[in-house]
């Protein structure tokens, strides 16, 4: 009989080498089934790393002289079933990005480390009433005890992975204060669920919410991808739940994706109010345990409806039935580092994968899927009322040129908030620019304080005095006189939340403001109670960031304004203006969502702007119809498709001889189909001390430019000048510096 011939089994490893790895199995290990998913442990370079089982296979490349041997099978099932696994080589092909790397990505950190792919260690230690009255002196000598009580009595509860870093061996000490009595355990799921659903019920669906519900559900079981268009308050929320209870009747799951969990607390809320099922949410403040158990929980059909963000695209799922991507034109959904797939294509990828229906819902669809329902590719569910008795707000633009605006209102915005105080109704004001002042400029010499890393200036920040680069993260203190002259007249220009807000305490003394954005709601608790406050009608005036136009329903404001509409006009970044034009509606989406009418003001320079005049006179559709044929003019996406070659570098011709070197590698590869444009500058081209350049490709259709990105990418891999700068590839890019 001759004797079997060897297999090798082929990884996905973590590097950012663009191919696969052959290693030999582990001693003893010749015969036996190996299924893809698994994952190995497996000695690379000088290090030991964690690859997934691509294949078993007959024949390598690699020398007898240079195989390795494998450490370890850590895994007894697969850790990623066939759907995921499929999904995730399509989109390292689909990325050109290497495929550990991709892997990676899809699993929970402790997966990533090689831990056992079980749930643990989800104990909690609360400090029961007796315990927090006592004072730690009187445990004397008994000092881990003491020190473990004086942490629960800061913290009210700790689980076994904050207490980790805080303390070794503290499991004895613990127990010694349970039978004191003075903190209880508790096991916790990772897994929520409500059982009193008494309170919430169906709502009588409108005739186009019951056409949306009626036509996806006529699908279930079956790929298909619509687009939910609903302006905002027509109650797509309600047709998700409708169509997720018919998901839940046939024993499947549903996946929904969400741009950011903690800004839409209301909605995790609705989900939960109306299902008594479990549902795993997979959030930023998970802890690593709690995220495991939750995927986990997904994987084996114990959570019937998983909610996340972006990486939530690739949990596994026992019996998938629907996916949800709800607000699909936000960017968020596309990954900016690294690995960057866009989950809005992943999740259609999907779906098509596993035969199901997806539904993408936004009220400001980004302009690809706009095409796809255009086109007929997607089936388009618009809703074009608001839904019960809200009727959509009215929009108009105040002409600010010229006119005094010390505080950065007009007078005629300063009137209209006070009309809507005095009826006892909120405002809610907007302006996506955080600190004090953009600027703080000399006026003696003309300094300005511009960050030493980027090329930017530093935003200032009275009420900490300090100058913070919003691109780098760099800060220093202001100091007292100007750096360049000595003057100490230095003078903030422009206005930022901060400055507004305190505009608004002069104007309006007696009134709680609430006010919203990054450098406020930091603290874990922080923007919920902000938002409470806001839900109350306790702070009658709303003063926020782009934090503040998410998906929030707040049922008595009754004005919107928005206080610099001019920023995203005149940017160098062809999907601004699309943004822009999203971020207002989605603002203006906050007024009047119940029973009284809304109204919106516009502050702006530029009056008469195409973009601004089609968006008041005819909504978001008409933006929208008017952008996609300027799209199609300049063959922009989705008449396009682009991929963006970066590079960056501390030396600034680094980067410009790494792209002349890919543009070269371009030309030789001969494919007239695909345009290269550049190299060019970033439009901000120093970064963080580093300078960035890039070479963008377009091509009218897709396969052609990805011909010519599969032949590129290892090329690139390969050159020279690669190895002295930080370079990626991103295809689709969403944004274009
Ligand atoms: P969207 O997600 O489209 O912005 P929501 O789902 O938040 O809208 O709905 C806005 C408001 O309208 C919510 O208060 C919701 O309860 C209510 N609503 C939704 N559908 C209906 C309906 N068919 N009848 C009455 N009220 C509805
Ligand atoms: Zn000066
Ligand atoms: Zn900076």
């Amino acid at each position: 009989m001759p004797s079997p011939s060897p297999s090798y089994l082929r990884l996905a490893i973590p590097t950012p080498l663009r191919r696969l790895f052959d290693y030999l199995p582990p001693e003893g290990m010749l015969d036996q089934e190996l299924s893809p998913g698994l994952r190995v442990k497996v000695p690379f370079g000088r290090s030991t790393v964690i690859g997934i089982l691509h294949s078993v296979v007959q024949q390598t490349d690699v020398p007898a002289s240079k195989l390795r041997r494998a450490t370890e099978i850590i895994d007894a099932q697969p850790l990623l079933p066939p759907s995921i696994l499929k999904l995730l080589l399509w989109a390292g092909e689909y990325y050109h990005h290497p495929m550990g790397e991709v892997m990676q990505n899809a699993l929970p950190v402790l997966l990533r480390e090689g831990r056992p792919a079980e749930v643990r260690g989800l104990s909690h230690w609360l400090l029961s009433e007796a315990g927090s009255v006592i004072d730690t002196v009187t445990l004397g000598r008994a000092k881990k005890q003491a020190a473990l009580l004086a942490l629960l009595q800061e913290h009210r509860e700790l689980g076994a992975e904050q207490l980790q870093p805080l303390m070794n061996s503290w499991h004895e000490p613990m127990r010694r204060l349970q039978e004191k009595g003075w903190v209880e355990q508790q096991e916790r799921s990772c897994l929520q669920v409500n059982i009193d659903t008494t309170n919430d019920k169906n709502l009588l669906l409108n005739p186009e919410q019951q056409h949306a519900v009626e036509q996806l559900c006529a699908r279930l079981g079956q790929f298909h991808s619509a687009l939910l268009e609903g302006v905002t308050g027509s109650g797509k929320t309600e047709v998700y739940l409708q169509i997720i209870e018919q998901v839940l009747a046939r024993g499947e799951q549903a996946l929904v994706l969400v741009p950011e969990i903690g800004l839409t607390p209301q909605l995790l809320q609705r989900f939960r109010s109306r299902f008594s099922v479990p549902i795993a949410v997979l959030h930023s403040s998970l802890s690593d345990q709690e995220r495991l158990c939750a995927w986990l929980k997904s994987g084996e059909g114990e959570a019937a409806i998983v909610i996340g963000t972006r990486s939530a695209v690739f949990t596994p799922l026992a019996r998938p039935g629907l996916i949800i991507i709800d607000e699909e034109h936000d960017a968020s959904f596309k990954q900016q580092e690294g690995f960057r797939y866009s989950a809005r294509d992943l999740g259609i990828k999907r779906a098509r994968d596993e035969c199901i229906p997806i539904l993408l819902g936004s009220a400001t669809p980004s302009l690809e899927s706009l095409h796809n329902a255009l086109s007929g590719r997607f089936a388009h569910l618009p809703l074009k009322q608001r839904a019960g008795a809200a009727q959509a707000p009215t929009m108009s633009l105040l002409d600010i040129r010229s006119q005094s605006m010390e505080t950065g209102l007009s007078a005629q915005l300063i009137e209209a908030v006070r009309q809507t105080l005095e009826k006892d109704e909120q405002v809610l004001l907007f302006l996506n620019r955080r600190g004090f002042s953009p600027i703080l400029m000399c006026h003696d010499c003309g300094w300005v304080s511009a960050c030493k890393r980027c090329d930017a200036n530093l935003t200032f920040y009275r009420q900490h005095n300090r100058l913070r680069c919003n691109h780098c993260g760099s800060e220093q203190r202001v100091e007292p006189a100007c750096p360049a002259c000595g003057s100490v007249d230095l003078r903030d220009i422009g206005h930022g939340t901060e400055k507004i807000e305190e505009s608004l305490v002069a104007l309006f003394p007696h009134e709680t403001i609430v006010r919203i954005d990054r450098d406020n709601t930091r603290r874990k608790g922080s923007l919920e109670a902000l938002l409470a406050q806001a839900q109350s009608g306790e702070a009658r005036i709303l003063l926020g960031t782009q934090m503040l136009a998410k998906g929030h329903h707040f049922a008595n404001v009754t004005l919107v304004g928005i206080l610099d509409s001019d920023q995203g006009l005149f940017s160098s970044d062809f999907r601004a203006a699309e943004r822009m034009a999203q971020l207002i509606i989605q603002v203006a989406g906050r007024a009047g969502r119940a029973e009284k009418p809304g109204r919106v003001l516009i502050q702006t320079h530029h009056p008469d702007h195409p973009l601004l005049l089609s968006l008041i006179r005819h909504g978001y559709q008409g933006y929208a119809e008017a952008a996609l044929a300027e799209r199609k003019l300049a063959e922009m996406p989705p008449y396009s498709h682009l991929a963006l070659i970066r590079a960056e570098a501390v030396d600034a011709s680094l980067p410009f001889d790494f792209l002349q070197e890919a543009l070269s590698c371009c030309l030789a590869l001969n494919l007239p189909e695909v345009q290269a444009w550049g190299p060019v500058p970033a439009p901000m081209e120093r970064r963080a001390g580093r300078y960035r350049a890039q070479l963008l490709l377009q091509s009218s259709q897709r396969a052609p430019l990805h011909k010519l990105l599969q032949q590129l990418a290892p090329q690139l891999e390969g050159l020279k000048s690669a190895r002295k700068v930080r370079w990626s590839l991103d295809v689709d890019p969403s944004e274009m510096f």
